[in-house]
């Protein structure tokens, strides 16, 4: 069923195939969405635009969330290609690999505030540039980690970010709920991806996730894909702030 026949959706996160984000988008185009798909870099392009042009993106656009003019020329396009926006997927993080891969008491002021902006001031911002164009509601939805909730070796200074991005999410649906634009996070089981890579022994956190789980499985990023293409549709007009595991159960446990 095309459940989101004719929607304009904006996402911010794919870096290659195994992207969660690339799982998302796949699932939206296929579900009749149209897409805008922003890359990092110059860099990052070459793997990205394939893989935007796969999905008919009727927009590609660079975006490094840390350069606010770039933001306002690619919601500048949106404005003039679609006039308004139903939905923003946003599946970005970062910290540099010292303070990420050390411990928290020792995280430097400046990774510290680095791995803030990009992985959960740019979710606010994207918000506010998304604001104005969602005259008929949306979806803003964003992904975080078990390790927001719970401390889960190895994931460091991300924990707190996500903590802190989950406090957002609780903060923006309060304040658009008026607007009916819903603002969720999906926090799925962990999945080897570039980002992931940055985390010391991740192999073991996904054996873990694979041993504990009820369900005894790794998630792919096509299921995450599948659970993020209902949220951001008019299916699920009723939820909104919440965290939304797709873990195969892994929160459930004690471990
Ligand atoms: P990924 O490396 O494929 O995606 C991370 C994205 O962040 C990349 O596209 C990268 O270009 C982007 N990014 C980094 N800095 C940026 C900047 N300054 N401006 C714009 N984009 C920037 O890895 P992923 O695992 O798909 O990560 C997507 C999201 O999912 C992240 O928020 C991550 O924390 C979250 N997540 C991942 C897992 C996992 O196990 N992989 C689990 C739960 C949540």
């Amino acid at each position: 069923m095309k459940t989101l026949h004719g929607k304009k959706g904006l996402i911010v996160g794919i870096a290659n195939e195994a992207s969660l984000a690339w799982g998302c988008a796949q699932s939206f185009y296929e579900a009749g969405a149209e897409l805008a798909i922003t890359y990092l870099n110059e860099k990052a392009e070459p793997y990205v635009r394939p893989l935007a042009e796969k999905v008919q993106a009727q927009i590609i656009m660079p975006l490094d969330v840390q350069n606010q003019a770039q933001e306002a020329l690619l919601f500048e396009k949106i404005k003039q290609t679609w006039g308004h926006l139903d939905f923003l997927f946003h599946a970005v993080a970062f910290a540099p690999k010292k303070d990420l891969q050390g411990r928290v008491v020792d995280c430097s002021r400046e990774g510290f505030l680095k791995a803030m902006d990009i992985s959960c001031y740019s979710f606010i911002h994207l918000a506010h540039m998304a604001e104005p164009l969602m005259i008929n509601g949306g979806a803003l939805l964003t992904t975080t980690f078990y390790g927001g909730e719970k401390v889960v070796e190895h994931y460091g200074i991300m924990g707190p970010v996500k903590a802190a991005l989950e406090g957002v999410v609780k903060y923006l649906a309060a304040e658009m709920g008026e607007k009916k634009i819903r603002v969720n996070a999906l926090s799925p089981g962990p999945i080897a991806t570039r980002a992931a890579s940055g985390i010391l022994d991740f192999d073991s956190l996904l054996q873990l996730a694979r041993e504990k789980s009820p369900e005894h499985e790794n998630i792919c990023t096509r299921c995450v894909g599948d659970y993020a293409r209902f949220l951001v549709s008019d299916e699920a007009h009723l939820v909104t702030g919440s965290i939304l595991y797709i873990d195969a159960g892994f929160n459930i446990m004690a471990i």
